[in-house]
């Protein structure tokens, strides 16, 4: 792979070079092998379908593509997943679900008809129907999202349809089973030199369908970039690439340029759900790029995530990501920096509830765990009751309606204060800020603030790194 990191590190430099390279094909330079993933909005109707049929047959390199299931067509409408799991929850209620099977069924007819196919999807929706009144489970009727919408892709491609229950492996505790996966991908796909694989789920050795979390199809695309040993991964939706900040909080953010994948794990995992923060670990291990591009703006360049880069970023700060709902749990105990093992004792009455922690700055005498309050809330007395026991503090104060910002960048490392300006920023909105944490790789910086103050918050970020460029 040093080959390919060698020649994008150049690449990137210049993407309408790395474009008309990939496109001609030059002499001496083998043809590229990508993996194409496209969201729920660019599979959302016909429309887009064709748009995604001219993005594929554009470049001969696009080999295996990865559907999500079709996602909303316009403001205020309702994604399929979100479809079949509330057509899943009546199933459960023994409630009629011959109307909301119906509607589904729509959605896939408007598509099928949309684009002049002569496919019938008959046969699959009465298993649907069938497996749904059995109760096969809310895992198997989401995956029915990704899996129709796969049978169409392949059908209008002219692509082999290969079911990602038979390629992508869960053990049977719904945990992923990478190994077995990356061997039964690597077999199958050596087989085939164009597929389909729809997004997002997988089976067990038993047959049982399984899925990722929400947005999942991301991880499957990576999965099978790594499988084929792909030299991009092109992960295709709405957007034309990773924005410095969440469109729908700052008003036509630029977009990033080049990111690391570790920049981008800090932002995907801090609520940048452009890229499910997952989808980094199979295609790091190969050093393989992923370019976020927008299937409405096929001519931008869109985001290049790679491993590392001799690119700077544009500003100090590479982006910003947040998510709200947060509570803090403040412990107090005079001299608690000198007691060996109290932070452990306190991590263990969380351990114990069950609950995982997000942040813990401390102090001399004071030690602050962030925890995510719906997980919590339900838990609390138990816990600061095991705090009690466990550590023996002087006083537990409990903060709730917190949000964390993160702000990641690689440039903050060589430039100083930081920190300060962000503080500086904040201070001058009326921002409470209720905590500032640096990571120890000097990458990210999270702040606490009330919920009331996220959007402001990221906006006086923005602001003051990238409009002001301070
Ligand atoms: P897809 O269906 O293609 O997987 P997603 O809805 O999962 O697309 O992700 C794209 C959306 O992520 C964008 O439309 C945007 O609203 C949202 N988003 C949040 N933060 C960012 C960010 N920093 N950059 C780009 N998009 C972001
Ligand atoms: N369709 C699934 C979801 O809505 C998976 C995905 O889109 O990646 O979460
Ligand atoms: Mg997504």
């Amino acid at each position: 792979m040093l080959w390919t990191n060698r020649i994008f590190c150049g690449m990137i430099k210049d993407s309408v070079y790395l474009r008309d390279r990939q496109m001609r094909n030059l002499g001496g330079i083998k043809s590229m092998r990508k993996v194409v993933k496209f969201g729920g909005s660019s599979l959302a109707s016909a429309e887009q379908f064709k748009k995604v049929g001219d993005i594929i047959r554009a470049d001969k390199g696009r080999k295996y593509v990865v559907p999500s299931a079709p996602g909303k067509r316009f403001d205020g409408d309702i994604k399929v997943t979100d479809m079949l799991y509330a057509c899943y929850a009546k199933a459960e209620k023994k409630e009629d679900i011959t109307a909301s099977i119906a509607a589904i069924r729509e959605r896939y007819m408007e598509i099928i008809n949309g684009l002049g196919l002569s496919l019938s999807l008959d046969d699959q929706f009465e298993v649907i129907s069938e497996n749904f009144k059995k109760l096969a489970g809310s895992n198997y009727a989401a995956s029915r999202g990704e899996y129709l919408n796969g049978i169409i892709m392949a059908n209008y491609l002219g692509y082999e349809f290969i079911d990602a229950a038979e390629v992508i492996v869960f053990h049977e505790d719904g945990t992923f089973d990478a190994e077995t996966t990356n061997e039964k991908l690597s077999a199958r796909l050596a087989e085939c030199d164009n597929a389909v694989i729809p997004g997002f789920y997988g089976a067990t050795a038993e047959g049982k369908v399984t899925t990722f979390s929400r947005g999942g199809s991301d991880i499957t695309g990576s999965l099978i970039a790594k499988a084929v040993h792909a030299d991009l991964y092109e992960n295709w939706t709405d957007v034309s690439g990773f924005l410095i900040a969440d469109p729908r909080i700052i008003d036509h953010p630029e977009a990033i340029e080049t990111i690391t994948y570790r920049e981008l794990r800090e932002l995907a995992y801090m609520g940048a759900t452009v890229l499910h923060e997952d989808a980094i670990f199979p295609v790091r291990q190969e050093g393989i790029p992923i370019n976020i591009r927008n299937t409405n703006a096929p001519e931008d360049n869109g985001t290049w995530i790679v491993g590392s880069t001799c690119q700077k970023s544009k500003y100090v700060i590479t982006g910003i990501a947040g998510k709200k709902g947060f509570c803090s749990v403040n412990i107090e105990k005079d001299m608690m920096n000198s007691e060996i093992g109290f932070g452990r004792k306190v991590l263990q009455a969380f351990e114990e509830n069950g609950i995982s922690f997000e942040h813990v700055p401390s102090g001399i005498d004071t030690m602050t765990v962030f925890v995510h309050q719906d997980e919590f809330m339900h838990k609390e007395q138990k816990v600061v009751a095991g705090i009690h026991r466990l550590a023996n503090p002087d006083a537990i104060d409990i903060e709730s309606d917190l949000a964390l910002i993160a702000v990641v960048g690689r440039g903050m490392k060589s430039t100083r204060g930081t920190a300060g300006r962000i503080f500086s920023a904040l201070a001058h909105k009326n921002i409470n800020v209720k905590m500032i944490d640096q990571g120890s790789s000097e990458l990210n910086i999270i702040i606490g603030v009330a919920n009331e103050d996220f959007e402001t918050a990221i906006q006086a970020i923005y602001d003051i790194f990238v409009i002001t460029r301070l």
